[in-house]
């Protein structure tokens, strides 16, 4: 029997944890551990709404926050260690918080630059006061914003600053923009629409170093040029949160690793930007950093949980991943699991007008669906990734649709 569940994290997975828990009628304890002070938010809006300053700051608090749920919230309090022996997360300043049940749902932190100094007017972006510090800095309208990293939020922030009219430099190491995800073909479709909209984006390229005293004053690139910027967005990637249960016994490798119900130890689940767990239908470990699967893991792992406390047979996890960016007027969703190497074929629209679907094949199946614009056809062919269907009927059932 579980008498009292604690979550650490009270973000997206962990928050969806505490509302099924308590919808699916727990009526223990809840205590919801995080580090932010914040009021629990979302974080989408962060490189979109929020920092082009068209949204207030109170419509991103997570639905989840705003509801009565009977938690016992320890937020700006950081968990620190975690014995799975005596069953409790030590939180800084030594408190120690014990459980039945845990939920692991500490996400990921955004990379710093290696090596480079901590100066002003370098930011990264995955806190709200993150978001904050830069739109303040956005509103002071500099001459220019230099980008690292061109994935989905550099893209997002370099969008939005040319919004607000702000020259930016976007960087990107790979030779097309979201080479990895998409393949060079549609990732020179996002290069057109950067390049478009005014954006300086620089492909192949690396970073030297920063340079500047205090503040920023310019970056300096593999190729010998220098780029003067009194803003700098670094966007590289994320590490997931797992130093504090180092140490633990649990299972961590780039994530914490569970099993296909999301336990990653008796008593203890995973969920979210941090989970690592076997996927049957791609047939290896993912770890997804998308918002949809951080909700989706949040409600499985805390059924997980009353799985055990209520001895029913627990439900495997392996959804088919979905995300979706915007930048200027333009809606990318993308369903699946793509990669440099697919055959990519567009079969809805042209990539001329950016109102278009491709689909990823692999191994004579499809497993991509991209789209721009074209929402309703997204979601209308995302049953060709639910089963396994041939590449050839995937690309005949797609194209009826156009
Ligand atoms: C700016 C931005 C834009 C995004 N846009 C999109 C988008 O358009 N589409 C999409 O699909 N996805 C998007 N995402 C991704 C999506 O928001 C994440 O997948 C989602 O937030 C993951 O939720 P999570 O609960 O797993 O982790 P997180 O949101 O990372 O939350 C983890 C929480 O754990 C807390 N924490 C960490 N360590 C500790 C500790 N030791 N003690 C206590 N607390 C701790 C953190 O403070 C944090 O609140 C975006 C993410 C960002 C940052």
């Amino acid at each position: 029997m579980i008498g009292s569940v604690v979550i650490v994290g009270a973000s997206l997975a962990g928050m969806n944890a505490a509302h099924t828990l308590r919808r699916d009628g727990f009526d223990g304890t809840i205590t919801v551990i995080d580090a932010d002070p914040n009021t629990p938010y979302d974080r989408p809006p962060l490189s979109k709404q929020v920092l082009a300053g068209v949204w207030d700051v109170d419509r991103i608090i997570l639905p989840a926050a705003r509801e009565d749920l009977g938690i016992d919230y320890r937020l700006g309090r950081r968990a620190m260690g975690l014995d799975r022996i005596d069953r409790f997360v030590r939180l800084d300043g030594g408190e120690r918080i014990g459980y039945d049940g845990l939920v692991i749902a500490t996400g990921a932190a955004a990379r710093w630059l290696p090596g480079a100094p901590m100066l002003e007017g370098v930011h990264v972006l995955r806190t709200l006061d993150d978001c904050l510090v830069l739109r303040e800095q956005l509103d002071e309208q500099p001459e220019r914003v230099v980008v690292i990293g061109a994935g989905f939020i550099g893209a997002e922030v370099a969008a939005v600053c040319r919004g607000r009219g702000i020259e930016v430099t976007l960087l990107e190491a790979a030779a097309a923009p979201l080479e990895r995800a998409l393949g060079s073909e549609m990732g020179m479709v996002m290069a057109g629409l950067h390049r478009d909209h005014g954006v300086d984006l620089r492909l192949g390229v690396g970073v030297d170093g920063l340079e500047g005293t205090d503040r920023v004053a310019a970056v300096r690139l593999s190729d010998g040029s220098r780029i003067e910027a009194s803003v700098v967005l670094v966007g590289i990637g994320v590490s997931p949160n797992t130093g504090w249960v180092e140490g633990s016994g649990l299972n961590v490798d780039n994530g914490i690793v569970t099993d296909e119900t999301l336990a990653a130890a008796p008593g203890v689940v995973a969920a979210g930007d941090i989970a690592r767990w076997p996927s049957a239908r791609y047939g290896e470990l993912l770890r997804v950093e998308h918002w949809e699967t951080a909700i989706q893991m949040g409600e499985a792992a805390a059924r997980r949980l009353l799985a055990d406390h209520d001895e029913t047979e627990p439900v495997t996890f392996d959804p088919v991943p979905w995300f979706w960016s915007d930048q200027y007027d333009v809606k990318i969703q993308l369903a699946g699991r793509s990669g440099a190497g697919d055959d990519v074929e567009v079969v809805i629209g042209t990539t001329d007008e950016r109102r278009f679907v491709a689909l990823y094949g692999r191994a004579g199946r499809v497993v991509g669906v991209l789209g721009m614009n074209r929402p309703r056809h997204v979601m209308q062919l995302r049953s060709l990734l639910t089963e396994p269907t041939e590449w050839a009927e995937g690309l005949a059932r797609a194209r009826k649709l156009a």
